[in-house]
C-alpha cells in the first residue's frame, strides 16, 4: 500500500491538497516537519496518512481532549485504528487500551500535552515503537501568539525520552514569522521541511458591519441562516446576554464559555456536534481544533484581540468547502473592552518586564484588527497581507469588494438564451433582443417564432430575469444587436463558450429579503434532503455525529453523480471502501429509489 491507496481506500478522496504530499513524502524520508496551512485545509491527513505506512504508533499530541474524540470517531469510521488516552477515559478502559497499545493494535495514540510527562504514560512509550510525533496546534507553544500552552514545552522533553528520536512534525493555522521561529526553536525541530500553502480559503465570505444595535443585525443575520452557525462573543457575560437574547427571540442556541461546569460544556459542544441545536453561542474557548466540518456560519458579536484569532475562529466556517460567511459586527466600543482586557492580562508567574512585553505584542496585534475593521479595501487582502502573502487587490467575496452583490452563475441561462440566438438565425428569422426573451419565455407576438425548439424553455423564469441576463450577455460581447433594427447575431465569444462548456457567472445586486440560496447549489435538493435523514439516523443509531458518517460536500457528491453501483459510489469524493461498505447499500437504495419516484423532467 502506498500513500495514494490510503488516501483512496481509507479517507474516500480522489486526490491530495496542496501541501498535503509534500508533508507526507517529507515525514516519510524520516524529515521532522513544520506545517504551516490554513483550518480546514487538511492538516490531520499530513501525519495521519504516513502514520498507516510507518512501522509502530505514532503519537499526536493535541491540545483540547472533548475534541480529539471526534478525529478519533472519523478515523474509525473510515476504518483506522486510533485511540485517545485522557482522563475522561475509566481506570478499567485504560487498561484495556495500554494492553492493546502494547500489542500494537493503534496505528495512531492521541494524548493531551499534560499527560506526556506521566510516568504510566511513558513506560507505555518506552514500549512501543514510536515512528513520529505529530504536534497539533503547534502555535500553543508560542508566547507569543495568542492560545499559549505551557504544557506544550514538554513535547521537546518527550521526545528527549525515546530510545530512537522520532520524526517530529508540527502543525499549526496561524504562525506569524515571530511564532514560526518559536515552534522550531522551542520544539526543537531539526532542519525541518517547511512547508506554507497559501492562507487564503476562497470559500469563505468575509463581511463587516458597523451596526447600531447588535443584536437586531444578529437576528437578521440568524434569519438568513443554513446550516450550523457559532456566535463568538468577547466575555463570558456577553455570551450569556446573547444566548439570553436569542431564546427569548424564540432561536434554540447552545452556550459555550470557560465559566461553565466541564459537563455543561461537553454537554453544549455535543448538542452542537449532533445537530441538535445549530447555533451556538460562545467564547474563544469554543472550537480549537474541532473538526465539524458543516459549520456555514460564523458571526463576531465583538472584535476579537488580533487578526490571527479572528482568522482562526473565522476559519472554522466551510471546512468542508463548500461556501460559508463570516461576519463581523463590530462597534467602536469593541476597541475599548479589547483594550481593557489587554491591560489586565499577563501570564501568571511572568515578571513585570515580560508581562510589559506581552502586553506591547498584544497592543500590536490589536491594531492589526482595528485595521481589519476600518478598512474600505479588500478583506481578504487585508488578512492574507498580514500574514505576508501578496494577493490581488480585490477577490470578489468580500463585503467590501461586492457592496451589496454577489455572484450567480448563469451558465444553463447563458447556453438557453444564445442556442435561441442561433437558432432564431438559422430559421432566417430576425429578433431583437427582446423578442428573443419573449421566445424564451413562451409568449412572443409573432406566431413565425413557436416552431422553434427553444420557444418556452424559460417559461418558468421571470422575463424580466431573463433580460438582465440577455442584457449581460450583450454587454459581455456573446452576442450584437445589429442596426438597424437591432437583430442579434451570436459572435466568436459564444461559439467558444458553448464549446468549451465552461461556467459564466454574473454579479447581481443582493436582495436583502431573500433566504440563504445554499440549497439552489445542490444538484438533486430533494434528494439531498432524503439523503440528510438517513445519515442522520444512521449517525444517531451509532451514536456519532451526522458529518463523520459522511460531510455535506460528499452528500452534493451523491446527488450530483447518482451512483446506482458500489463502484459510482465509490467515485463520490470522501466514500472509502470501509464506508462504502457499511453504508453503500443503504444510500444507493434511496438513491434508486429517488430515481424511480421523481417525476420525469425532461
Ligand atoms: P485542518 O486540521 O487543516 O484544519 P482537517 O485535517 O481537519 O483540517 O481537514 C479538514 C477537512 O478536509 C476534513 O474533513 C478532511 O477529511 C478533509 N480533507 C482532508 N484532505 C482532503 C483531501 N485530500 N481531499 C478531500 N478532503 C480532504
Ligand atoms: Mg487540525
Amino acid at each position: 500500500m502506498d500513500k495514494f491507496d490510503i488516501l483512496k481506500e481509507y479517507f474516500g478522496y480522489e486526490s491530495f491538497r496542496n501541501g498535503q504530499q509534500k508533508m507526507i513524502d517529507g515525514i516519510l524520508e524520516g524529515r521532522d516537519c513544520l506545517g504551516i496551512m490554513p483550518t480546514g485545509s487538511g492538516k490531520s491527513l499530513c501525519f495521519q496518512i504516513p502514520a498507516m505506512l510507518l512501522n509502530g504508533t505514532t503519537i499526536a499530541i493535541s491540545p483540547l481532549i472533548s475534541l480529539m474524540r471526534d478525529q478519533i470517531n472519523s478515523l474509525n469510521q473510515c476504518g483506522i485504528p486510533a485511540v485517545c488516552i485522557n482522563s475522561t477515559i475509566s481506570e478499567y478502559e485504560t487498561v484495556e487500551i495500554y494492553q492493546k497499545a502494547r500489542a500494537g493494535a493503534y496505528k495512531i495514540i492521541y494524548v493531551a500535552p499534560e499527560r506526556l510527562l506521566n510516568p504510566r504514560f511513558l513506560n507505555l512509550c518506552n514500549d512501543l515503537t514510536i515512528p513520529l510525533v505529530a504536534v497539533d496546534e503547534a502555535h500553543c507553544v508560542s508566547q507569543w501568539g495568542q492560545n499559549f500552552r505551557p504544557s506544550y514545552l514538554d513535547i521537546p522533553k518527550f521526545v528527549q525520552t525515546a530510545q530512537r528520536r522520532p520524526v517530529v512534525a508540527a502543525f499549526t493555522a496561524t504562525a506569524t514569522e515571530a511564532v514560526k521561529r518559536d515552534i522550531i526553536r522551542i520544539l526543537a525541530l531539526q532542519s525541518p521541511l517547511t512547508v506554507m500553502t497559501g492562507y487564503d480559503r476562497p470559500n469563505l465570505y468575509f463581511e463587516v458591519r458597523k451596526p447600531d444595535d447588535k443584536d437586531a443585525e444578529l437576528l437578521k443575520v440568524l434569519k438568513n441562516r443554513s446550516g450550523s452557525t457559532i456566535v463568538y462573543c468577547m466575555t463570558k457575560r456577553t455570551t450569556e446576554d446573547v444566548h439570553r437574547m436569542l431564546l427569548i427571540n424564540n432561536i434554540s442556541a447552545g452556550l459555550y464559555h470557560g465559566g461553565l461546569s466541564a459537563e455543561e460544556r461537553s454537554a453544549a459542544q455535543e448538542d452542537f456536534i449532533f445537530d441538535r441545536v445549530n447555533v451556538m453561542v460562545a467564547t474563544n474557548a469554543f472550537g480549537m481544533g474541532i473538526d465539524k466540518s458543516n459549520v456555514s456560519l460564523v458571526i463576531h458579536y465583538n472584535m476579537p484581540l488580533d487578526l490571527e484569532s479572528y482568522y482562526q475562529e473565522a476559519g472554522r466556517a466551510g471546512r468542508d468547502g463548500s461556501n460559508a460567511r463570516c461576519i463581523m459586527l463590530y462597534s467602536p466600543s469593541d476597541i475599548k473592552m479589547a483594550r481593557y482586557l489587554i491591560e489586565r492580562s499577563g501570564s501568571a508567574g511572568a515578571s513585570e518586564k515580560e508581562r510589559e512585553k506581552l502586553q506591547k505584542c498584544a497592543v500590536t496585534r490589536l491594531h492589526s484588527i482595528i485595521d481589519y475593521c476600518k478598512s474600505k479595501k479588500c478583506l481578504r487582502a487585508n488578512i492574507l497581507n498580514y500574514f505576508g502573502e501578496n494577493t490581488k487587490s480585490s477577490c470578489g467575496n468580500c463585503s467590501n469588494c461586492i457592496k451589496g452583490e454577489k455572484l450567480e452563475d448563469i451558465t444553463i441561462e447563458a447556453q438557453k438564451i444564445l442556442s435561441c440566438i442561433f437558432r432564431v438565425n438559422r430559421n432566417e428569422l430576425n429578433a431583437d433582443i427582446e423578442e428573443i426573451c419573449k421566445i424564451l419565455h413562451g409568449d412572443a407576438a409573432d406566431d413565425r417564432f413557436r416552431g422553434l425548439s427553444t420557444y418556452g424553455i424559460m417559461s418558468e423564469t421571470l422575463l424580466h430575469r431573463i433580460g438582465q441576463i440577455a442584457q449581460f450577455l450583450s454587454t459581455e460581447g456573446y452576442f450584437e444587436a445589429c442596426k438597424p433594427n437591432g437583430h442579434c447575431i451570436l459572435t466568436d465569444k459564444s461559439d467558444e463558450f458553448i464549446k468549451s462548456g465552461s461556467t459564466l457567472m454574473m454579479r447581481v445586486k443582493r436582495d436583502p429579503g431573500k433566504k440563504s440560496d445554499k440549497m439552489a447549489d445542490i444538484p438533486n435538493p430533494e434528494l439531498f434532503e432524503r439523503l440528510s435523514r438517513l445519515r442522520k439516523e444512521l449517525a444517531d443509531s451509532l451514536g456519532i455525529p451526522a458529518y463523520v458518517v459522511f460531510h455535506n460536500s460528499s452528500l452534493i457528491g451523491m446527488c450530483a453523480i447518482l451512483p446506482t453501483n458500489i463502484d459510482e459510489f465509490l467515485r463520490v469524493e470522501g466514500v472509502g471502501i470501509l464506508k462504502a461498505e457499511r453504508y453503500g447499500r443503504k444510500f444507493l437504495s434511496e438513491i434508486v429509489e429517488y430515481l424511480n419516484t421523481r417525476p420525469k423532467s425532461d
